[in-house]
């Protein structure tokens, strides 16, 4: 089956007791026992499993090429359950570009629990190599990054992680369809699916895909239902609900996005434009080469509907750009249909690597010609 036949079927049924074609929310937080003691119906209790959650994990599998996957209350929570299936002692090396909430919960939660991590720019290879050490376990990678859109080269850092006999995963959130990091040789993939698996920004939730259904995947699997942080049966619901569509918005975000990237890299007040479809992206070829590889009728053609800008002037006059937008929403997250723009260095706060004058865009579903007038308006 093509992607989009797929992200329509997967993990949808037709509801066998009545017929219906859209698949029912089971409440129930229990499960009827059969009289001699067993659960023949596959289903005990709703925090170990849910009809609703089994069917999210199938079709998420389905459309990731996995085997198996372990859905989260959150994005943040699913990468929690990554570190929590490591031992005290173990390593991680994480890409230094990486969502700030998944930095944060290495230096916060986990050194104090024991693990050791070290940030690296994954974009250089000869610096991974360098950062691995014997008892590094897992390898974070991240791309299309955040804010500052850096490529990672998904097939080569797997291949060094594969050699340390370590585990690698990559936050998959903002290229969902587009980018196939099983196919490039990654072991798990990550999905805050608050964004663009959702797409409509009314749910949140995070998966773990595993390519094969192995001991380190089994432990994440343990801390999902012995730890409990499960996404609700309505979310699990949306989130699937909203994959229906993912092909085709993947499509008309990277589209759109293209089209805004490409005008204000020519626009007098805008510095530098972050997006790895324009040719001056010191990542465009390897993103060439490992996004859109599922699309029917493109290679290298779709990028994503994430980019960023920095505005002449620095912190001041972004913060006044963002202040003048009529269509594009001031707020936090992406991968909704409505536009948002979003001052990273403000909300990181302390700490914050991103530039001053950088203003992130999640580009949404609206006309790209509208998107480029109100920005246009917005930096005079
Ligand atoms: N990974 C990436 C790339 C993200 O952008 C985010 C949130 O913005 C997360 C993970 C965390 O997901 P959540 O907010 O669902 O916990």
């Amino acid at each position: 089956m093509k992607i989009e036949t797929l992200a329509v079927h997967a993990g949808h049924a037709i509801d066998s007791a009545t017929g219906a074609v859209a698949a029912p929310i089971h409440l129930s937080t229990t499960f009827e026992r059969d009289v001699e003691g067993s659960y023949s119906r596959g289903f005990m209790y709703t925090r170990n499993d849910n009809p609703n959650r089994q069917a999210l994990e199938r079709g998420v599998s389905a459309i990731e090429g996995g085997e198996a996957a372990a859905a989260f209350g959150s994005g943040t929570a699913a990468a929690m359950a990554l570190f929590q299936a490591l031992s005290p002692g173990d390593h991680v090396l994480a890409h230094v570009d990486a969502y700030y909430g998944t930095s944060r919960l290495l230096r916060d939660l986990f050194l104090r629990w024991g693990l050791e991590a070290d940030f690296v720019d994954m974009s250089n290879l000869d610096d991974v190599k360098k950062a691995i050490r014997p008892k590094t376990k897992l390898a974070w990678m991240e791309t299309p990054s955040n804010p500052l859109l850096k490529i990672v080269d998904l097939a080569a850092v797997a291949k060094i992680v594969r050699a340390a006999s370590a585990v690698s995963v990559c936050d998959n959130t903002w290229a969902p369809i587009i980018q196939r990091p099983f196919d490039l040789g990654v072991d798990l993939i990550l999905h805050s699916t608050t964004k663009y698996f959702g797409g409509h920004c009314d749910v949140a939730g995070g998966i773990v895909v595993a390519k094969s259904d192995d001991d380190f995947f089994k432990r994440v699997r343990n801390v999902q239902y012995a730890g409990g942080a499960v996404p609700s049966p309505f979310d699990c619901w949306l989130i699937l609900r909203g994959m229906r569509t993912l092909p085709w918005r993947m499509r008309a975000h990277s589209e759109n996005a293209a089209k805004v990237a490409d005008a204000l890299s020519h626009h007098r007040e805008v510095e530098r434009v972050h997006y790895p479809g324009l040719p001056s992206h010191p990542g465009h070829e390897i993103a060439r080469k490992q996004m859109s590889t599922h699309s029917t009728d493109a290679q290298g053609r779709f990028f994503g509907g994430m980019l960023s800008f920095e505005v002449k002037g620095g912190r001041d006059a972004a913060m006044s750009t963002a202040a003048k937008t009529k269509i594009f929403i001031r707020a936090t997250s992406l991968g909704g249909v409505e536009s948002l723009i979003e001052h990273r260095a403000s909300i990181e706060g302390a700490g914050t690597t991103s530039p001053e004058g950088l203003l992130r865009l999640s580009i949404g579903l609206e006309n790209a010609d509208d998107l480029i007038e109100d920005l246009a308006q917005a930096l005079s």
